[in-house]
């Protein structure tokens, strides 16, 4: 699958607040959002007032760009997400936080899920000991993961973000073992257990015109 390969700052800086793309970067004072504050281009210093659809556009474009996904491939999660039972909003963000990039990236082994995507490609990743190299896996609950390092460069990348992911909160749907390199799935996420801001309401009704 294709994926945004546009510069990230850019678009924190078009959604006008940290998306946390580059990993530890975006804890430095190098984030582009600490320095510059307002949108890309020639006129992005002037925000103009959004009318209901640029509300709804913007959400969409927020929540595609934190998980790096293409217009395409979130039209699809959407999509499977409408024919699902419930609230539809609701499911759209569980398919998203299942994915095995964004796992890693909430469980400290990658530093952003972009990096995160790269670690699953290099069959790193085992899920219930059987290899995964596709980053877009669901992972369901009380699926196992764990790391198996190939290279001392791969196992050095991994260290590093754990010791650095170590003073993080894990969230509670997930488990994680960082002395043996494993985490298992405790359960699916509820909605509460995603807690960058999100209004998927905004995106439902900008599908749904
Ligand atoms: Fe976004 Fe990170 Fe760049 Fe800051 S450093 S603008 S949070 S990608």
């Amino acid at each position: 699958m294709g994926r945004d390969l546009g510069p990230s700052c850019r678009q924190c800086r078009r959604e006008g607040q940290k998306l946390f793309l580059k990993g530890t970067r975006c804890y430095t004072h190098k984030c582009a959002i600490d320095r510059r504050a307002y949108a890309p281009g020639q006129h992005g210093a002037v925000r103009p007032k959004l009318s209901n659809y640029g509300l709804q556009l913007r959400e969409k474009q927020k929540v595609k760009r934190v998980y790096g996904l293409l217009e395409k491939q979130f039209r699809l999660y959407f999509e499977e997400a409408a024919r699902r039972k419930g609230v539809t909003g609701t499911t759209l963000l569980q398919f998203l936080e299942r994915r095995l990039d964004n796992i890693l990236y909430q469980l400290g082994f990658a530093s952003s899920r972009k990096q995160a995507r790269q670690i699953v490609g290099h069959g790193f990743i085992y899920v219930n000991d059987r290899r995964v190299n596709i980053p877009s896996c669901l992972v369901k609950e009380r699926d196992e993961i764990s790391v198996k390092f190939k290279s001392t460069h791969g196992q050095k990348l991994i260290k590093d973000n754990i010791e650095v992911a170590k003073g993080r909160v894990v969230p509670k749907w997930l488990e994680v073992d960082y002395d043996h390199f494993k985490a298992k799935v405790l359960k699916l996420p509820e909605r509460e257990d995603i807690t960058f801001p999100v209004n998927e309401q905004l995106i439902v009704e900008l599908y749904s015109r």
